[in-house]
């Protein structure tokens, strides 16, 4: 059987946080799914056409990883992928508490799903997307804290 995982996230932008993950796990799984949840409740600075492009140019070197977008519930989106792993990264306590609800909840609505975490590199461990936005709405550079091939 294919193992297929999705990496569900807001990529607002992506950040060499999230690429370390993936790149990371290419090992663990055959295919990873790098899958923009879209929330019409939440308000993005980049658009998702935008954040899509920047994460096919990330990852166009790795032919076992998809970019996708989808609506809804993640572990309907995992189901329509016959995905049964959704992959996550670790940063603080304060992550594992809010990821550990989020994949009690997914289990409890699709029990063959599996969350498998990553821990942060610690060089990226502060690194979040909200403070690369933040810094990118007040005019500072924020190249050292996005992929490489990310041209803002
Ligand atoms: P959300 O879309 O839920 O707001 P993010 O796009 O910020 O989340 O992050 C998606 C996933 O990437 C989460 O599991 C988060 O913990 C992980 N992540 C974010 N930043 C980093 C980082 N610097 N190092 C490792 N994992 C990270």
């Amino acid at each position: 059987m294919k193992l297929i995982a999705v990496f569900p996230g807001s990529f607002d932008p992506i950040t060499k946080g999230h690429e370390s993950v993936i790149i990371r796990s290419l090992g663990l799984f055959d295919t990873i799914i790098v899958a923009v949840g879209v929330n019409s409740e939440k308000k993005y600075l980049f658009s998702l056409e935008q954040r899509i492009q920047w994460l096919k140019e990330v990852f166009s070197d790795y032919p076992q990883i998809e970019v996708d977008s989808y609506v809804g519930l993640t572990t309907d989106y995992c189901r329509s992928k016959h995905s049964t792993y959704i992959l996550r990264g670790l940063r603080t306590s304060a992550d594992f508490e809010f990821e550990r609800g989020i994949g009690q909840m997914n289990k409890q609505i699709y029990s063959e799903i599996e969350t498998v975490f990553l821990l942060a590199l610690p060089e990226y461990n502060a690194l979040n997307s909200s403070v690369v936005r933040d810094i990118y709405r007040n005019g500072g550079d924020i190249s050292q804290f996005v992929p490489e091939r990310i041209k803002i």
